[in-house]
């Protein structure tokens, strides 16, 4: 096992995290107490907001930003994890809070969704839940100050002409006839924008920056807009929204947050972002020095789609079974195809955090999963696709118990008890009637073990009146039963995995595959035409009698099969629904022919 493996298995247990350059300003800014003299007093004029900040003594303070308009997905787990492993591993705290700042229908549901998967993953906010709406009032007072100290304007060109007016990366942009309006002209456009006296883009506040600056984002941002709608928690209060922008930073300061961690798409934001705390600080809006926005690539994960608006596509279509299909690249999804968060864990510690773009494989994902699920899923035998073992020696009636290990590793698990009797299912694959060289499976003549039994040899086969194989018959030999002694003296090279036929109970494995067939959908044509049309199998199988209540969630090992769950919401007492999570090996080596 490679040194990078060990050490993030390391990190799996809970053990100091790998180092990564976000960590190494953690550590400069801690060593030089950057943030040990900030405030925890009032603020003026905005008692209502401050009255929910925070006060313990956190020594950093990150946060996990999510706007409620869509499920999280493993890019999002990337920065759960980020965020909340830093508090944890540097004495802070980490906030959830949710960028709701524009207001959507339904988004209840996403908040929901998005509260679980965090706490899934395996953190905990503690008291630390917060609404950028519940900061609206402070940042429309802050628009005002912005307004009252010549900082914004009020701008009534239309979208078209704002556009044009922008300039280029090359050119610089125009002012706004409104640019030159006065403060108190200003000032009554954003009430009667405020009150609801404008119609959806009639005006906009813009801060007052530079038109011709070379970064096209200083060039008098919006910063509030008229959007007559409501808000899944402010209702129709509000007339106007603030933009993210401008929200962002805001929300940041006045929880205090020290390290405001974001991808890299933001970082010609930065200047906005610092632009507008400090003037807020020069008006004694704001009393702590400010948050510092660091950067990081986002993760790109091939054959998968992380845009919330191909995600919500892909639902709203019907091209996948919602939300939390074991096929999205969602956390529910994730979920309920039977990953761990522990495994998830791996993968973010595994990946690493780094400044420039890059694309992650799948089967490094897919490693981590079957790593964790190694060490904690307990094995049972499945025949995913049964065909019928007759022994032909082996007495009718008789029964006898085979014991199979719960976990080959790990002794303490115990073992269970596999019923053994004449007619058995064995995996269809696991028979060939003209083997190549090499084979070492059951052929006619050949001999091999029935894992935790005999040794049996194919005597015939049956077949139907199209040639398909009904039946194997076999004799067996009683000297040679799995753990008696001399049992093991004579070796087979093959050894398969079976069940009674009697005992074996039916269950329906979906057989889960990447939902996309090439590793990058998308680039060379509709992502939908990159959909893998085989990335989902349903069998009916025959599973080991315990399985027949396994309950749902619990994850397995089916012994030479793959790593499967109980599926969290079909798997029903009696009649079992198992997902396959991932194989025991990466069969997507070499691009797919
Ligand atoms: P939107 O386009 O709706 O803004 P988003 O993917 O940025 O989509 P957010 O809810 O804004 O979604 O994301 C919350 C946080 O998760 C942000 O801080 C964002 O930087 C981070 N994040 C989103 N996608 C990824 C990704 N692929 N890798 C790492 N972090 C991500
Ligand atoms: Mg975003």
């Amino acid at each position: 096992m490679s040194d990078a493996t060990t050490k993030s298995k390391k990190t799996a247990a809970q053990a100091p995290s790998t180092s990564n350059f976000i960590r190494t300003i953690v550590e400069q800014d801690l060593a030089a107490e950057k943030y040990a003299s900030r405030t925890w007093g009032g603020r003026p004029g905005s008692a209502k907001v401050h009255a929910g900040a925070p006060r313990d003594p956190a020594k950093i303070r990150t946060r996990f930003p999510p706007e409620p308009n869509g499920y999280l997905h493993i890019g999002h787990a990337k920065s759960v994890c980020l965020n909340f492993g830093l508090a944890r591993d540097y004495g802070g705290v980490c906030h959830l809070r949710f960028d709701d700042t524009n207001p959507e229908k339904e988004e209840q549901e996403y908040v929901d969704s998005i509260l679980a998967a965090v706490k899934w993953l395996g953190f905990d906010w503690g008291a630390h839940l917060y609404y950028a709406s519940d900061y609206f009032d402070f940042m429309y007072e802050a628009a005002e100050y912005l307004v009252r100290s010549g900082h914004a304007y009020v701008d009534s060109q239309s979208a078209e002409e704002m556009r044009a007016n922008r300039g280029t990366l090359t050119e610089p942009g125009n002012n706004s006839p409104y640019r030159n309006r006065s403060v108190d002209e200003n000032l009554k456009l954003l009430r009667e924008m405020r009150n609801g006296g404008h119609a959806d883009g009639a005006h906009v506040l813009r801060a007052k920056i530079d038109m011709a600056s070379p970064n096209i984002n200083l060039r008098d941002p919006a910063i509030y807009r008229v959007k007559k709608a409501s808000h899944h928690r402010t209702g129709d209060k509000w007339c106007v929204y603030p933009m993210y922008t401008y929200a962002h930073p805001i929300e940041d300061e006045l929880e205090n947050v020290t390290h405001s961690i974001c991808t890299l798409e933001f970082e010609d934001q930065r200047p906005f972002y610092d632009w507008l705390l400090e003037r807020l600080a020069e008006g004694g809006l704001l009393l702590r020095p400010p948050p510092q926005q660091i950067e990081f690539a986002r993760l790109n994960l091939t054959y998968v789609v992380l845009s919330k608006r191909r995600l919500i596509q892909l639902v709203e279509e019907g091209r996948v079974d919602g939300w939390d299909d074991p096929r999205m690249p969602t956390l529910a999804g994730a979920r309920r195809r039977g990953f761990t968060p522990e495994g998830l864990r791996l993968f973010a510690e595994r990946i690493g955090v780094a400044k420039a773009d890059s694309w992650i494989d799948y089967a490094i994902l897919e490693n981590c999963v079957r790593e964790d699920l190694n060490e904690r899923a307990e094995r049972r035998i499945a025949v995913l696709d049964p065909v019928k073992l007759v022994i032909d020696n082996y007495p009718a009636g008789k029964e006898e118990d085979c014991r199979a290990p719960n976990h080959p590793q790990k002794p303490e698990l115990g073992r269970r008890a596999l019923p053994f009797t004449r007619e058995l299912w064995i995996e269809r694959e696991d028979f060939m009637e003209n083997p190549p060289k090499g084979y070492f499976r059951l052929a006619p003549g050949a001999e091999v073990r029935l894992r935790y039994a005999y040794l049996v040899r194919c005597v015939s086969v049956e077949k139907d009146a199209l040639g398909n194989l009904t039946a194997i018959h076999c004799t067996y030999d009683p000297e040679t039963k799995s753990g008696a002694p001399g049992a093991e003296t004579r070796k087979v090279k093959g050894n398969i995995h079976w069940l009674s036929a009697k005992h074996a109970h039916a269950a329906e494995v979906r057989l889960y595959d990447r939902l996309f067939k090439v590793p990058q959908p998308g680039t060379e044509r509709d992502f939908l035409e990159d959909l893998n049309p085989g990335s989902k199998k349903i069998l009916t199988a025959c599973v080991e009698p315990a399985l027949g209540n396994a309950r749902p969630e619990v994850r397995f090992q089916f012994e030479r099969k793959g790593f499967f769950v109980a599926d969290p919401k079909d798997s029903k007492p009696g009649a079992p629904v198992f997902n396959r999570a991932v194989t025991l090996r990466d069969s997507w080596g070499k691009p797919p022919a």
